[in-house]
C-alpha cells in the first residue's frame, strides 16, 4: 500500500490507494479555506483519474464556498497564468507531472500565479489537521468553464519581445512533438503551428495512456529520436504529461539531454536582454560559463522551481529554471513553462543559422553522475553531519544540503523530501571522474 505524500508542493499518491475521491476533496476544502474562500482556477492533466479527480476537488471548493473556474484539460503553466491572469485566489493544478499513470496529485497555486511560497506552503499543511468548516447550502460556490485558457497562453508566448516571428516562420522548421499522451498535445503543436513549423506529432492524444515512460529523460525518447531521423526534422522537443520540462532531440535523432533545454535558452535570453541568471543548486556549472561570456552572474537556489522563480521575480532575471528540463522566461512568467521554451529554442535556431548539435556543441560539456544512499531514517542527520569533516579542506555551501565546490566538479549532496535516502550529485569534465567522485564519496559517508 503506498503512502499518500503530503509536502510542501501539494499531495501526491497512487489513485485508489493511497490517494481517494476522498482525500482529493478534503484537502481542495482546505485549500479553498486557506485561499480565503474566494475563486479557484483548476485544470487538469489527461489522466485518466482525472475527471474523477477533477469532480471532487470541485466538490471540496464548493463546500466552503469557492467559485470553482475550470479550464479543462491544459499544462501546469496553463493554470498559473490563468490564476496570474484573473482575479482568483488560487488554482489547482491535478497532475502527477512525470510520474507514471496510477499516480495522480494536485499542486496548489498562489493568487500571484506561482506555487505557493514554502513559507505560505507550510501555514497551509499544517491546516490540514484541521476540521473543515463546511458552508451552509445558500453559500455554496458556483462552477464556470474558461475554454480559453490554452489559446491565451500560446498569445503571452507569441509575444516573446525578442522573438522574430517572421524569421521564425520564414525558416518552417519541421519539428516533431512527443506530448507522451498528456496534455502537451493540446498546446504544443497549435503552438508550432503558429510559429510556422511543419509537425509532426507523436502520443499528441490526451488519453493519460502513455505511450512510454513519461520522465522526458533520454532514455525514455528512443520514439521521439527515430521519428526525428526517419523524417528528417530540424528538432525533436518531448514534454513530460503537464509539461513543464522540455527534452530537445537534435537533427541528427540524438537527445541533447534535459539541461541543455535551460543552457540553449539561457544563451539566447541573455544575447537579447542583460541580467543575472538563476538555477538550482543540481543545475550545470555550464551556466557559470554562459553567465561569464555575457558578463551577468549565476545565483543558485534551493532545488525546487518555486525556489528559482521567486529569486528571479527578486531580481528581476531575464532567464532561468531548472536542469530537468525547466525553462523559465519571465515575459511569459515566472514558472517552468516548456512551450515557452520550445519558441525560444526555435527562436535561436532562426536567428543563429546553426543546427541544433552546432548550437549544443557550442556549449562546454560537463558530465553527470547521480547516485542514492539508502539507509535507516534514524541515520539521516548523522550521516550529513559526517560530510564537513570528510571534506574539510574545500568550499562549501549549505543552501539546500550540503554542497561542495571543487576545482572543476561539484558534490551535491541532500537529504530526499519524501523518502529515507540520500541524494548525490556529481559534475565534473568527464563522466569517468564524475562516476569516481560519486562513487568514492558514498563509501567515505557509509564507510
Ligand atoms: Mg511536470
Amino acid at each position: 500500500m503506498s503512502k499518500l505524500m503530503v509536502s510542501v508542493s501539494g499531495i501526491r499518491g497512487i489513485y485508489g490507494e493511497s490517494l481517494t475521491a476522498e482525500i482529493a476533496m478534503k484537502y481542495a476544502a482546505h485549500f479553498g479555506i486557506f485561499s480565503g474562500r474566494g475563486k479557484i482556477v483548476v485544470g487538469r492533466d489527461s489522466r485518466t483519474t482525472g475527471p474523477a479527480m477533477f469532480n471532487a476537488v470541485t466538490s471540496g471548493l464548493m463546500s466552503v464556498g469557492c467559485d470553482v473556474v475550470d479550464i479543462g484539460v491544459v499544462s501546469t503553466p496553463t493554470v498559473l497564468l490563468a490564476v496570474e491572469e484573473s482575479d482568483a485566489m488560487g488554482g489547482i493544478s491535478i497532475t502527477a507531472s512525470h510520474n507514471s499513470a496510477e499516480w495522480n496529485a494536485m499542486k496548489f497555486v498562489a493568487e500571484n500565479g506561482m506555487f505557493l511560497f514554502p513559507e505560505n506552503a507550510s501555514a497551509l499543511v499544517s491546516s490540514f489537521d484541521n476540521k473543515v468548516d463546511y458552508i451552509c447550502w445558500d453559500k455554496i460556490g458556483k462552477l464556470t468553464q474558461d475554454d480559453n485558457a490554452i489559446e491565451r497562453h500560446i498569445n503571452k508566448i507569441m509575444n516573446i519581445s525578442y522573438l522574430n516571428l517572421n524569421e521564425i516562420k520564414a525558416k518552417k522548421f519541421k519539428v516533431v512533438i512527443d506530448s507522451v499522451n498528456g496534455a502537451g498535445g493540446l498546446i504544443s503543436p497549435q503552438l508550432l503551428k503558429d510559429l510556422g513549423c511543419e509537425v509532426i506529432e507523436i502520443n499528441s492524444e490526451p488519453t493519460g495512456i502513455f505511450a512510454h515512460t513519461p520522465e522526458p529523460l533520454n532514455k525514455n525518447l528512443k520514439q521521439l529520436e527515430e521519428a526525428v531521423k526517419e523524417h528528417k526534422a530540424d528538432v525533436g522537443f518531448a514534454t513530460d504529461p503537464d509539461v513543464d520540462r522540455l527534452a530537445i532531440v537534435d537533427e541528427n535523432g540524438n537527445c541533447i539531454g534535459e539541461e541543455f533545454s535551460l543552457l540553449l535558452s539561457e544563451k539566447f535570453i541573455l544575447s537579447k536582454v542583460k541580467g543575472d541568471i538563476v538555477t538550482n543548486l543540481s543545475s550545470s556549472m555550464a551556466s557559470e560559463d554562459i553567465a561569464a561570456y555575457f558578463g551577468v552572474k549565476v545565483h543558485r537556489t534551493k532545488v525546487g522551481e518555486i525556489n528559482v522563480g521567486k529569486k528571479m521575480m527578486e531580481i528581476n532575471s531575464p532567464v532561468g529554471g531548472e536542469g530537468n528540463g525547466g525553462v523559465i522566461c519571465p515575459e511569459v512568467h515566472f514558472t517552468r513553462d516548456a512551450p515557452a521554451g520550445m519558441a525560444v529554442i526555435l527562436g535561436y535556431l532562426a536567428e543563429s543559422g546553426k543546427t541544433v548539435s552546432e548550437l549544443a556543441d557550442q556549449i562546454p560539456k560537463y558530465y553527470f553522475a547521480k547516485n542514492k544512499i539508502k539507509v535507516d531514517p534514524s541515520l539521516l542527520d548523522a550521516i550529513m553531519q559526517k560530510v564537513p569533516d570528510i571534506f574539510s579542506d574545500y568550499k562549501l555551501d549549505t543552501t539546500d544540503g550540503i554542497k561542495i565546490l571543487g576545482d572543476k566538479f561539484w558534490i551535491h549532496i541532500r537529504k530526499s523530501g519524501t523518502e529515507p535516502i540520500i541524494r548525490v550529485y556529481v559534475e565534473s569534465e568527464t563522466t569517468e571522474r564524475s562516476e569516481t567522485i560519486c562513487k568514492e564519496t558514498i563509501e567515505k559517508l557509509v564507510g
